[in-house]
Parts: C-alpha cells; structure tokens; sequence
C-alpha cells in the first residue's frame, strides 16, 4: 500500500510517498481502510522533530474510514462499519491498524471528511472549554489562531457554553471567517498590538481565559491580557515553543493559573473518548458545530499540505485523501 513515511526529521521534503507493507491487525485491532486523515499541526511538529518520534514512522494521528478486517479478539465491529480514530500514528496511509479501543462509529449523517475533522481538532476544543478551564456564561475568553483547525471549533462550543469571544487572525479573510463562527470580536495580531485591543474591548478588566495556540510570539502578552485569577491554556507551539517562563512572575499579575494541556491526557479513558467524540458527533449532526471543510489533498501530495499548513496559508480542516 502507499504511506507517507518520514525516514529523517526536517522540512515539509522530509515527507516521502512510499510503498509498505499493509499492515494485518492484531488480536484486538482492527484494519481500516483511510477515506479521509486529517492533517494536524502536531504532524508537522512530529516531522520536524519539535516532537521526537520513533523513525522510521508513518505519519498522521487522525483518520476516518471503513472496516474492512478484525481481529480475533475484537468484539462489537465487523467489515464495512464506518469509524473514527485519533491518538494512533499512522494515518497517512491507505490502510492501519487500529486498536479496538480507540476507535468510535461515526454516526448516520457525518461523513467520513467530517469524521476525521472531528476527532483531533473537535475533542481539542471540546478538552479546552469543558475541561481544562470549564467556560461559564459571561466568560471573556481569547483564542488565538481563531480561524485554524482548533480555532474555528473552539469559537463556536465557548459560545454555546455562554462566553464571549475575542479572536486573534492574521488576515481580514481569516477575521471575516471567525466572525461567521461566531467570534464577538476579532483582532489582527500581525497589525494591531493584541494586548492593548483586548484591554480596549474589554474596558481594562482582561480576559477570564487565553487559548493560545501560537505560542513563543504571543505567550507572554496572552499572560498580561488576563484578569485577576485568570487562566493561562498554552497548547500549542505554531510560532514556536516557550522555553522559558518565570512562575514568580503570576503572582504579581493576578494570582493567574498556567497549565500545559494535551489531548491525548484528555482521551486517556475510553469514557473521554466517547463523551468528547460523541458531543462533537451530535452537535454536527443537530446542526449546532459547522466544520470548515476546504483544503483537500490526495495522499501523494501530503508535502504541499504542510507547506500550507505552516505557511498559514489555510483556514479550518486540512483532509489528505489516500
Ligand atoms: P491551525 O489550522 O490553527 O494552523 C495554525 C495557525 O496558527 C495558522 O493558520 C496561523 O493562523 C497560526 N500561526 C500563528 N503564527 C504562526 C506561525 N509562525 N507559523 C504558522 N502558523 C502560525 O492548526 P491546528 O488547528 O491543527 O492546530 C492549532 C494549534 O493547536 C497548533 O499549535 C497545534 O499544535 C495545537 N494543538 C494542540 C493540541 C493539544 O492537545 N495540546 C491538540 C491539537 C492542536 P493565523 O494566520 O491566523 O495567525
């Protein structure tokens, strides 16, 4: 079968279209046949060595698709059901094996482009807002990269849960989108200093929350945007990783909070799993979570998504077709 493989960190050239050996699932996997990956920006981390990983590896850690063999041990799915899957590398490929467990069936109406732009970026929003730091009705919250995979998401469940959302976007296309999604306000952080619009919208009190995905250049101005006891998410690293931060320095600020979430802590239990992926299944479904479904690459061309990805050049989902 074909697979992306990366035989050595680096750029988006790292990405090498490679036959390999379709794999046979174990006693408790199952074989799936990829409709759809999702391309995440943690891929690009895990290609360039930000994130290290084993190599050789197939990339990608998101797909939706069919069944198409079980294992002997694998009770409750047969060949043809339609499933989901994320936190399992290897997505980038026609076929993978998959572990029984951390599969879930994809319901009447959400399609397989949907189910994979469910799982990673989906549950990331669903963790954040629900769990990392729970929104409640009259939040300010700031998130960053408001237009991205994540950002797109987040906006509108932090509007569900009642909380008002600045949004930070690089380009006027990129505002216009995150405002259809339901941002109250929106900021051009490549234009205008973040820090002193937020401080303008918010009449001076600061956000309650910063969802800052961007990282190195937008960490420590997300930090003095916050009110007192508020709540620092960083969870990604687009512009780069933090690598030095002083904890002495929240207590003068407002007795903040920072943590340091990650999905795969947020899905450890098959109980998350299924509350997270199943509430990001309804609520497409009921009509209530619009997905931006627009950057479609086939598998061969998994180097030009990257390069779009990491040249911003995208907004919502980025599906890779094998
Ligand atoms: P996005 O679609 O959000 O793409 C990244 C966006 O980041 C870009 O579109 C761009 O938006 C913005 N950005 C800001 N600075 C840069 C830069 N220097 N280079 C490139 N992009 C930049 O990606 P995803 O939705 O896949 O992921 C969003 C973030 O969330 C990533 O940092 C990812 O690692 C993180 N993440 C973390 C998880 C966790 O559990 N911790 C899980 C899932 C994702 P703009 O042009 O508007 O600035």
């Amino acid at each position: 079968m074909k697979a992306i493989r990366v035989n050595q960190h680096g750029g988006p050239e790292a990405l090498s279209f490679e036959d390999v050996d379709k794999p046979s699932p174990g006693g408790q996997e199952v074989l799936v046949k990829v409709e759809s990956a999702g391309i995440n920006f943690i891929d690009t981390y895990q290609r360039s060595g930000l994130y290290q990983i084993p190599l050789p590896a197939t990339l990608g850690l998101e797909a939706a698709g069919t069944v198409v063999e079980t294992g002997a041990a694998v009770p409750g799915l047969k060949n043809g059901d339609r499933v989901a899957y994320t936190n399992v590398a290897g997505a980038y490929a026609e076929y993978a094996a998959v572990p029984a467990d951390k599969l879930v069936t994809i319901p009447d109406g959400v399609s397989f482009d949907q189910g994979a732009a469910a799982m990673l970026q989906g549950c990331t929003a669903h963790y954040l807002c629900m769990s990392t730091y729970k929104v409640q009705a009259g939040d300010r919250c700031l998130i960053h990269a408001a237009a991205g995979g994540v950002g797109l998401l987040l906006i509108q469940m932090v509007k569900m849960l009642g909380g008002t959302v600045i949004g930070t976007v690089s380009t006027e296309a990129k505002a216009e989108l995150a405002r259809q999604a339901g941002a109250d306000e929106v900021i051009l952080y490549s234009e205008q200093d973040f820090q002193a619009e937020v401080e303008r919208i918010t009449d001076g009190q600061g956000v309650n929350v910063a969802f800052d995905s961007v990282g190195k250049a937008t960490f420590e101005k997300s930090i003095d945007c916050l009110s007192r006891f508020g709540t620092m998410v960083l969870y990604g690293n687009a512009s780069g990783p933090v690598t030095e931060f002083n904890p002495a320095t929240l207590g003068p600020k407002g007795s903040l909070f920072l943590t340091r979430p990650t999905l795969f802590d947020y899905l450890a239990t098959r109980g998350d799993l299924e509350w997270r992926s199943s509430d990001v299944f309804n609520w497409i479904v009921e009509g209530k979570l619009g997905l931006r479904l627009e950057h479609f690459y086939p598998l061969a061309e998994a180097q030009s998504a990257h390069e779009a990805l990491e040249g911003r050049m995208t907004t919502g989902k980025v599906i890779l077709k094998p």
